[in-house]
């Protein structure tokens, strides 16, 4: 157990990563696990994890929860790599791979970051927690809370696929359905936890969730042995995927287990809500919030992002990009990768397709380059797209 103490993103204000924190109490900005990783480089060989099988547990020495008896787990990550050789073909290119994340329990990546998020609140004594979802993220809390024997508090928009609001109250949340988008959501669960009595589990509000999306990149690294992807194309919404595979990347050079060669990170939202797509346009810092944000793919319904700062400095070290792709492209990509490559993936990860589509006709990757997609869930909470005649 490697943990140090927490650190704000923004100010670099330090915290005791043994007591409850959720953001930074001087700015307001996320706070991020910070480990002794000169430490670890003299105890953990390099092929220690690599040699391991099993669950993102695996990774523990570099994940925040002290004691293993703590760890609420459904056997999540290590998801498997899949090439896509008939697609590369099609688009001209050699390398392509996607990473499919709906190999999860509760059939999103969302589960990493709970089971991380969960087992640090249960470490830290915590009997109930909350988040706002629009899809995926209120169903994997539930389960992880449920099965630690903690309260959820689930806020929905009314128009959250069926099949995710189904699965939060089957696994025993409290859910509540709002009008609007995640961040009415957010206002409400705000009003309704005025004395905080719930823990917030939002969206980078807690810096446990990022800590799970971290081993993400820690699988690529491994998954990839030859070094990692020229390209990785993320599905973004509240980023949390994007930034915890950068800070994986960051811990594992500082272990010195991988050079410093960095993949170009790219960024894909739908053109009914895509803040960052648009602050990267104008080389902003900062997003500003997306009005009637409207889009299939839930998990990129998010108007501004709370960490988009990160967001956004992740692809401008990265020397990445940021694009849009229209719904009925998303469906279209869908459709294409169930029928070509036997994947039934959700409208987030057929975005990461049609957005390479738009990189490939911008002449933005190369055609050795080895490419890959994050699919970060299963297309079977939203089977009905599949039928549709759009
Ligand atoms: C939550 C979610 C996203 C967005 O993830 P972030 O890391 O918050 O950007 C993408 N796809 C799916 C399926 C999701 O559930
Ligand atoms: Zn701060």
């Amino acid at each position: 157990m490697f943990v140090s103490h927490l650190q704000c993103s923004s100010c670099s204000s330090e915290f005791d990563a043994a007591a409850v924190n959720s953001v930074c109490t001087r700015c307001g900005k996320a706070l991020l696990v910070r480990y002794n990783l000169l430490a670890a480089r003299t105890s953990v060989a390099k092929d220690t994890f690599s040699r391991r099988n099993g669950s993102m547990w695996k990774y523990r020495e570099l994940l925040p929860v002290f004691e293993e008896r703590n760890i609420v787990s459904l056997g999540e990550g290590s998801t498997p790599l899949v090439r896509l050789e008939a697609t590369g073909n099609m688009l001209g290119l050699s390398n392509l791979w996607l990473k499919d994340e709906a190999a999860n329990p509760t059939g999103s990546f969302k589960a990493r970051g709970m089971s991380v998020a969960i087992s640090k609140a249960k470490e830290l004594g915590i009997l109930e927690v909350a988040a706002p979802s629009a899809g995926n993220a209120g169903g994997a809390l539930a389960a992880y809370a449920g099965r630690a024997g903690m309260r959820a508090h689930v806020f929905m928009p009314r128009d959250t696929p069926r099949a995710n609001i189904d699965e939060a109250r089957a696994f025993g949340a409290d859910v509540e359905l709002v009008d609007g988008t995640i961040a009415d959501a957010a206002k409400r669960m705000a009003e309704m936890n005025r004395n905080a009595q719930w823990f917030d589990c939002s969206t980078l509000k807690e810096p446990y969730r990022l800590e799970g999306k971290k081993t993400m990149g820690f699988e690529i690294a491994e998954q990839f042995r030859e070094g990692l992807p020229d390209v990785i194309v993320y599905p973004t919404g509240g980023g949390t995927g994007l930034i915890g595979m950068w800070k994986a990347f960051d811990e594992l050079e500082q272990l010195g287990w991988i050079s410093s060669k960095r993949p170009q990170m790219v960024v894909v939202q739908s053109s009914g809500c895509a803040p960052i797509v648009r602050a990267f346009g104008k080389h902003e810092a900062v997003s500003t919030q997306w009005d009637n944000a409207k889009t299939i793919a839930s998990g990129l319904r998010v108007p501004k992002a709370f960490a988009d700062h990160l967001i956004l400095k992740v692809l401008y070290e990265s020397g990445g990009a940021a694009v849009a792709v229209d719904d009925d492209a998303i469906v279209q990509d869908m459709k294409h990768l169930a029928l070509v490559e036997g994947l039934f993936v959700c409208p987030e990860g057929a975005a990461t397709l049609s957005g390479l589509r738009r990189l490939v006709e911008r002449g933005l990757v190369g055609q050795d380059n080895s490419i890959l997609l994050l699919n970060t869930g299963s297309g079977y909470k939203y089977a009905e797209l599949f039928s549709s005649t759009r």
